[in-house]
């Protein structure tokens, strides 16, 4: 796979091109014999598989949306559930949804974000520390941190970063001596604020970030406090379609991982929606995934790094509030709280004060209230730590925000209180 990888890194377009078509057609025979979604479309639509086989074609084929995983996703199945991972995620919209996986495109993922570091010099299985939710958090309270010598990473609580712990932090991350920081954008600029506060850095050769957007301000101080450059890439639970950054700042679309489509958005000008059709996940194949997340337009000039992968516009995706917890500590990313939840339609954190939550959530088929309120509770447990007060309400749609979006996490308090 990585070799795979590795040849197109430098393959011109009509290469890239044509490796995605092998495999589309490849994929496309696959899912038209043995997944019940797919079958019923090629027998009621009339079209012969056969007919999609350059990218040309692909618009022949439906555009999927969560829905489609919500209410059908064991019909894209074509591996026994048993060969693959199941994954949930709720991301920034509020619908959870699961998807499967293969063992291989696990393997795959990995080789993706591993050449993307080679671009900076950084080598796989380099030592890297980990900021992003850390069940050890919960599981071993008192512990700021927890080294896993197989994997060469040392985790950090992203729900201990306080002035109190840093000293503590600091000695068990400068003993690991990392080569990279890798995790949330917002638990990294957390300890970056806090290493700045005191005038501090901690340099290393780069900073791994994904699952939300970056803003300026925060690659300024990352990239000033760690002393490297940031690595972002965007993808999804669902992992149809890949992208992120090269050496030279340039935002490069993986052709190898997934065909993008840019499906332009309604009363816009220049916005268009993600749509992925995935190359790598052979038990569970998908064609036109709409991701819900959008792009401006992409840069004019070619990228100074050469390669032939497209470039897109940035995504504006996950910008997330962080909550407070009881105790004053900040809290990343609180839609981790929602992402396994099952049952639901739509959900939803909100903090109503420090420490005070109240999730929202609307029923789909299946929905087992007390199974969904002691999820919650021991989600809220682990991921927050002991000492929150949480509640569970149900109603038949949760209201959207003023632009009309179901936001995953809202703050009404504002966490003073
Ligand atoms: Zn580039």
């Amino acid at each position: 796979m990585c070799r795979q990888l590795d040849r197109l890194d430098h393959a011109d377009s009509a290469e890239i091109k044509r490796s995605q078509e092998r495999r589309l057609r490849a994929l496309v025979r696959v899912a038209a014999a043995r997944s019940p979604f797919y079958r019923e479309y090629f027998r009621e639509s009339g079209i012969n598989p056969r007919s999609i086989r350059t990218l040309d074609d692909l618009p022949q084929l439906p555009l999927l949306t969560r829905d489609h995983l919500l209410e059908r996703v064991d019909e894209f199945r074509v591996y026994p559930r048993r060969l693959m991972w199941a994954a949930r995620s709720s991301g920034t919209s509020g619908r959870p949804i699961s998807v499967y996986r293969t063992p291989g495109s696990s393997v795959y993922e990995l080789c993706a974000l591993e050449q993307q570091w080679g671009w900076f010099g950084l080598r796989p299985g380099a030592h890297r520390v980990m900021l992003r939710g850390s069940d050890f958090a919960a599981t071993e309270p008192g512990q700021l941190t927890k080294a896993i010598p197989g994997a060469r990473q040392l985790l950090v609580s992203s729900f201990q970063l306080i002035p109190s712990n840093l000293d503590a932090i600091m000695a068990d991350v400068r003993a690991f001596a990392p080569v990279a920081i890798e995790g949330w954008p917002s638990s990294i600029a957390l300890l970056a604020a806090l290493l700045r506060e005191r005038d501090e850095k901690l340099p290393v050769k780069a900073v791994i970030t994904s699952s939300e957007t970056m803003t300026a301000g925060r690659i300024a101080l990352i990239e000033d406090v760690f002393c490297g450059p940031v690595i972002d890439h965007y993808g999804q639970t669902e992992r149809v379609m890949m992208a992120g950054t090269c050496e030279h700042g340039g935002f490069h679309v993986f052709p190898d991982y997934g065909i993008v489509e840019l499906l332009p958005v309604p009363h816009t000008e220049s916005r268009w929606e993600l749509v992925g059709t995935p190359l790598h996940n052979w038990g569970f194949p998908l064609f036109r995934y709409r991701t819900g997340d959008e792009v401006g337009p992409a840069p004019t000039q070619p990228c100074p790094c050469g390669r032939s992968f497209p470039l897109v516009g940035r995504v504006s995706g996950r910008v997330e509030d962080s909550f407070t917890a009881a105790d004053g500590r900040p809290v990343p990313l609180p839609s981790t709280v929602i992402d396994d939840l099952s049952g639901v339609r739509e959900a939803q954190i909100v903090q109503l004060a420090r420490g005070r939550y109240e999730v929202r959530v609307a029923p789909a088929a299946g929905f087992d209230e007390p199974e969904v309120e002691e999820t919650v509770r021991r989600n809220v447990d682990r991921i927050f730590g002991a000492g929150q007060h949480v509640t569970l309400r149900v109603m038949p749609r949760i209201p959207r925000s003023d632009n009309g979006k179901l936001k995953s996490v809202v703050v009404e308090g504002d966490g003073s209180s």
